[in-house]
């Protein structure tokens, strides 16, 4: 999957709008220290539905807000965009770049939108699945991550293989069916408790 432009709008380091835009072969991001490059990866992740605020390094979600600085007042929400190239239309979209965004305001309130139409987190997770590209996918290595895996428990490893076996989009669907099953019980135990009493 081939990522074409990143937009940040007040979102940490970044309080104007900024464009980066990604040629194709190797991009880096040089700078000096504290001037923001993993800032970037960082917004990778938050527009891609990354609910962990410890994983952003904030304490809370708020903090990928532009904060201020002695110049420069604080800004009131953080907007992150990422334009993917869909030619081969691997996203199931019938558009040449799929765009997916997340915007939030410092009263808490989000939003999550894919070609500007506003979706659910759920519908990011799911366009996602299966890519490697997803909030759990394995593109975004961070500080820490490879230790992580060969530390992993194997059935947590294993999930790394199963996304990129392209079966997670499985197990999660399997997972909520089965969760909808077990409500679905719980629910039919109650009718019947109801029905008995009106017996
Ligand atoms: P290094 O090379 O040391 O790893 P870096 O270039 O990767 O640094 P980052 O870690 O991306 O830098 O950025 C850290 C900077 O971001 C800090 O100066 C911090 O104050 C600033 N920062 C983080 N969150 C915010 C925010 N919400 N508002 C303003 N600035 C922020």
């Amino acid at each position: 999957m081939i990522l074409k432009s990143l937009e940040l709008q007040g979102f940490k380091t970044f309080p104007d709008k900024t464009t980066l835009t990604f040629e194709r072969g190797i991009t880096s991001v040089v700078g000096p220290n504290g001037s923001g490059k993993s800032n970037i990866s960082d917004a990778m992740r938050w527009v891609l539905g990354e609910q962990s605020v410890r994983t952003l390094r904030c304490s809370k979600m708020e903090d990928v807000i532009f904060g201020g600085t002695p110049q420069r007042k604080a800004q009131g929400f953080a907007e992150v965009t990422l334009t993917i190239d869909n030619t081969d239309r691997r996203l199931p979209f019938d558009n040449d770049t799929v765009a997916v965004s997340r915007r939030y305001y410092r009263s808490g309130e989000s939003e999550y939108l894919i070609n500007k139409a506003t979706v659910r987190l759920k519908d990011i997770n799911e366009l996602f699945m299966d890519t490697g590209l997803g909030r759990d996918g394995y593109s975004i290595i961070g500080q820490g991550k490879i230790d992580s895996i060969v530390a992993a428990r194997s059935e947590d490893r294993r999930e790394i293989f199963e996304e990129a076996a392209g079966i997670s989009r499985y197990r999660y669907r399997k997972e909520e069916s089965e969760r909808r099953l077990s409500r679905a019980e719980e629910n039919l135990v109650r009718l019947r408790d109801i029905l008995s009493e009106l017996e």
